[in-house]
């Protein structure tokens, strides 16, 4: 752990902290000029430039230059999500999927292959299975990687990076991150392997522990948590943290903005807070629409009759942890009857994202261009519910009124 004056509250007489601790002190300061407790916002796009700036590499990202190349705000949130991650270093940028395509074009070159997940992100997929491949010559292959034997066989000589989202958005499946991590790194040490842990956030599940050199967070969901900024994370070692800034954020320049990033050092002070209240409620609420005779199925792996139950068991961090916030869900129903749910539906709003404070749902019909990858429950279309920090029993209530109308 480093101590330069944007840690705080790290340690304690030798023992290390708790999350929440950790949540709450990390990021944050005392502003040296007012002394204020609370970090200011720095939204300057330039910094002063020493005596004879002629020597400086306008590509660096180690010093405030200019806020492309890094800034404070951005600083401060990366020191708390590295911490969180239990990785050496992390990259804060713009959303997402900036950090996904920042981590694929920055490891991926011409002739390289890359493996992922049947089930991830669109823009995942659509990086790894159109855009990377035909613009750039990189090969990659779709797996199911709830399989591991699947990951294992699809490992060739030149496979550099294998991207494992999990629970996958919106199937639900899990993978076996540490079983995978060993496969890869058994073939060959070279081979990253990046888990996209946007559904489970650190709290939940923490990949670095188990083997996975890269993990990945959308910030915009469960980690700002209020639905109000985007944002995105790669925790990794330093060396490839190094390469992500100088390749990716300077370069293609996904920088964060300073406001975003203040945005999410502050939400995430409550993420473990919020993620008990999340995990909870989602494990009720999915136990609920299981016995309800009007639902087909329903895809959350806190259900002990989820495919992938075990695995997801096995690999939560602590007492507290659980299954997040996320489950997908079929109706007896049609088309027409999906929509007329969703329009009966008082207290949930019909939206995309996770991970806000409200719960949010989004029908996601029958003709996916997806659908054929997706398991045979989902093709006739399918409710994907983010369930939110209300009460659970509004939430129950208001989901029983709506299925009386299908
Ligand atoms: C939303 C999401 C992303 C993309 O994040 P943005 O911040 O919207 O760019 C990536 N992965 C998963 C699993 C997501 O849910």
């Amino acid at each position: 752990m480093t101590t330069d004056s944007i840690h705080k509250g790290v340690s304690f007489d030798d023992q290390p902290l708790g999350f929440s601790t950790r949540s709450i002190h990390l990021g944050n300061g005392t502003d040296a000029e007012t002394g204020a407790i609370r970090r200011p916002i720095t939204l300057a796009n330039a910094y002063a430039l020493p005596y004879d700036a002629s020597e400086l590499n306008w590509s660096s990202s180690d010093l405030n230059l200019y806020a492309r190349n890094g800034h404070p705000n951005q600083r401060y949130l990366e020191s708390k999500i590295a911490n969180l991650e239990g990785s050496e270093d992390a990259v804060v940028l713009a959303s997402g999927v900036a950090a996904l395509a920042a981590t694929f074009t920055t490891f991926l070159s011409r002739g390289d292959h890359a493996i992922f997940s049947d089930t991830t992100y669109i823009a995942a997929y659509r990086l790894l299975n159109e855009i990377l491949p035909k613009k750039y010559g990189i090969e990659t292959s779709i797996v199911d990687t709830s399989n591991t034997q699947n990951v294992q066989r699809a490992i060739r000589p030149n496979t550099r990076l294998i991207h494992i989202e999990t629970p996958a958005n919106p199937t639900l499946k899990v993978s076996d991150i540490a079983t995978i991590a060993r496969y890869a790194h058994d073939a060959n040490p070279e081979i990253l392997v990046s888990v996209d842990n946007t559904f489970n956030t650190p709290f939940n599940v923490q990949p670095i522990k188990l083997g996975a050199d890269i993990v990945i967070e959308s910030l915009t969901k469960y980690i700002n948590g209020h639905g109000d900024a985007l944002g995105g994370s790669i925790a990794a070692s330093k060396s490839v943290t190094d390469q992500i800034r100088f390749t990716s954020q300077v370069n293609y320049g996904g920088v964060i903005s300073p406001f975003n990033a203040w945005l999410i050092n502050r939400g995430s002070v409550t993420l473990p807070l919020r993620m008990r209240q999340h995990n909870a409620s989602a494990q009720l609420i999915a136990e609920h629409l299981a016995d309800h005779p009007k639902v087909s199925f329903v895809a959350y792996p806190g259900l002990k009759s989820h495919p992938n139950h075990d695995i997801a068991a096995s690999q939560l961090v602590g007492s507290d942890a659980g299954y997040s916030g996320v489950l997908s869900f079929g109706l007896q129903t049609n088309h027409d009857g999906y929509n007329r749910f969703i329009a009966a539906l008082h207290i949930v709003t019909s939206a995309v994202s996770l991970g806000h404070d409200e719960s949010l749902i989004v029908f996601l019909g029958e003709n996916d261009e997806r659908q054929y990858l997706y398991p045979e429950a989902f093709h006739q279309g399918f409710l994907r519910f983010a369930v939110g920090l209300e009460d659970a029993d509004d939430l129950i209530r208001d989901l029983d009124q709506a299925l009386h109308t299908i």
